[in-house]
């Protein structure tokens, strides 16, 4: 998820890498609409890795570069269940992560890295209780509201393939869309999103 606020800082240069990888793999970089990565099923993280932890790393860089708020695995053409977040000084990253419970809705226009001309008034839950992993493998347990929620709930969207435009956009405008999915999916995708999986 892109900042709601303008962001002031320099982009001359992406921030450099604080060590070197442990393995070469070219650098990260953003995918964006209509690539088909953007609506896969992410899966599961199972190895609580150095990989892992790079790539987590790498995401964060990415997401603080392009003044982002939020980003997932897809949007660096990766399928793992991964997303971070960063407010002001905050970041997080979480993997499997899952919505308990969830609050009142409220609405909010919300722009995202991978869709840079999109904006889409986006009706969410502004409290939500979620559970994750950190990149060690600890079990994560917390409450999140306002940009918070909201940034959390975007990025979980992106893990079951669901996109802003899936939210209000009229069909007609999907039409010509390569990455258009049937309605049902759709809600059956964000609802994945919304509530915790059977496991
Ligand atoms: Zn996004």
């Amino acid at each position: 998820m892109n900042s709601p606020r303008p962001n002031l800082t320099s982009k001359a240069d992406p921030p450099a890498k604080s060590r070197q990888p442990r393995y070469q793999r070219p650098p990260l970089t953003l995918v964006f609409y209509p690539d088909p990565t953007l609506r896969k099923l992410c899966l599961p993280v199972e190895k609580f890795d150095s990989t892992l932890r790079d790539v987590a790393e790498e995401m964060t860089a990415l997401m603080q570069f392009h003044s982002g708020i939020g980003l997932a695995a897809p949007q660096v053409g990766l399928e793992p269940q991964l997303l971070v977040c960063g407010i002001e000084s905050q970041l997080i990253t979480l993997a499997n992560a899952e919505i308990q419970e969830s609050g009142q809705m409220g609405e909010f226009v919300e722009g995202c890295l991978s869709l840079p001309e999109v904006r889409v008034k986006v009706t969410r839950p502004e409290r939500i209780r979620v559970t994750g992993y950190d990149v060690h493998g600890q079990r994560k347990s917390f409450a999140a509201t306002g940009l918070w929620a909201r940034a959390i709930q975007h990025e979980l969207d992106h893990l079951n393939g669901v996109l802003i435009c899936d939210y209000g956009r009229p069909a007609e405008s999907c039409a010509q869309c390569p990455l258009a999915l049937p309605t049902v999916l759709v809600e059956e995708r964000k609802h994945q999103s919304q509530h915790p999986r059977s496991h």
